[in-house]
C-alpha cells in the first residue's frame, strides 16, 4: 500500500463550524492570539487564558466531523494515511481516522504545568483554575502555544520523508515550524494542496484543488482512486 501523509490546519475544520485562525484578520474568536495563546498570556492572565480555551472545548463538543473528515478516514481502505494536523480539536479521531499526530497538542487534554510528561483527559469541558496535577502545580490545556517548542516535530518529520503522496488541507502554511514540513517530502512525488485559496508551496509540480475541504477531499478521491 502506498503511504498517504496529509497535513491539515484549522481550514479542514472550518465546515464543522469551527473558525480558522488567520481568516479574521489575526483575531482568533474575537480573540488577539497574543492574550490566549502564548505562555506570558498564561503566566500574566490564566483566568483569561483558561477561560477561551474552556469555550473552545465546550464549543467542540457541539461539533461534528465533516465530508473532509470522513473523506480522509476512507482514504484507509486503499492507502496506508498518516494525518499530521495542527489541529486541536478531534474531528479526525471521531471520522475513524486511525494514525493522527497533533503537532500543536489536544484541546480534550490538560497537562501539569511543570512536568509535560503529565498529560490526562479532562472529563467535559471545564479546567477549573485550582484544578492540580499530583505534583500540586496548576493543571494547563494540553496546547502548543506560540512560542513553544513542538516537539511532535520529531515523530512528524520522518512520516512526511516516507511519504509516496502528500496532501495539505486547509493550512495557510504560515505557522512554523509545522509549515516546513511539506519541505521534507521526497523530490517528485505527487503534492496535492487543497484549500479555498492557494497557499505558497515552493514545490515544482504542486496540484492546486482550489476548493473546500469537504469538495476538496471528495476531488482528490476522484483522483486518487482509478
Ligand atoms: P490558518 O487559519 O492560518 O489557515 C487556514 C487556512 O484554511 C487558510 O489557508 C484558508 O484559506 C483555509 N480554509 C478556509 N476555509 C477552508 C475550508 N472550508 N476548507 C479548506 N480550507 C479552508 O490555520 P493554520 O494554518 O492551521 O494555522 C493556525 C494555527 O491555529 C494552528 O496552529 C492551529 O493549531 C490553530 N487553530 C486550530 C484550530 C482547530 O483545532 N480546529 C482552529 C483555529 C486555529
Amino acid at each position: 500500500m502506498q503511504k498517504l501523509v496529509v497535513l491539515t490546519g484549522a481550514g479542514m475544520s472550518a465546515e464543522s463550524g469551527i473558525r480558522t485562525f488567520r481568516d479574521n484578520g489575526g483575531l482568533w474568536e474575537e480573540h488577539d492570539v497574543t492574550e490566549v495563546a502564548t505562555p506570558e498570556a498564561w503566566a500574566r492572565n490564566p483566568k483569561l487564558v483558561n477561560r477561551f480555551y474552556n469555550e473552545r472545548r465546550k464549543q467542540l463538543l457541539e461539533c461534528e466531523p465533516n465530508a473532509g473528515h470522513t473523506g480522509l478516514a476512507e482514504l484507509e481502505k486503499h492507502f496506508d494515511v498518516d494525518i499530521i494536523t495542527q489541529n486541536v480539536d478531534d474531528l479526525h479521531e471521531r471520522a475513524g481516522s486511525s494514525k493522527i499526530l497533533h503537532l500543536h497538542g489536544e484541546l480534550k487534554k490538560v497537562r501539569s504545568s511543570v512536568d509535560p510528561s503529565y498529560v490526562v483527559e479532562l472529563d467535559g469541558w471545564e479546567l477549573k483554575l485550582g484544578d492540580k496535577c499530583p505534583k500540586g502545580s496548576q493543571l494547563r490545556p494540553h496546547i502548543v502555544w506560540f512560542g513553544e517548542a513542538v516537539p511532535a516535530m520529531e515523530d512528524a518529520i520522518p512520516i512526511v520523508e516516507q511519504a509516496d503522496i502528500l496532501v495539505v488541507v486547509g493550512t495557510s502554511l504560515n505557522v512554523y515550524p509545522a509549515a516546513g514540513l511539506v519541505y521534507y517530502a521526497q523530490e517528485g512525488i505527487p503534492i496535492y494542496v487543497i484549500d479555498p485559496a492557494r497557499p505558497e508551496v515552493k514545490i515544482k509540480g504542486v496540484e492546486y484543488i482550489q476548493k473546500g475541504a469537504g469538495e476538496g477531499v471528495e476531488k482528490l478521491k476522484e483522483i486518487l482512486i482509478k
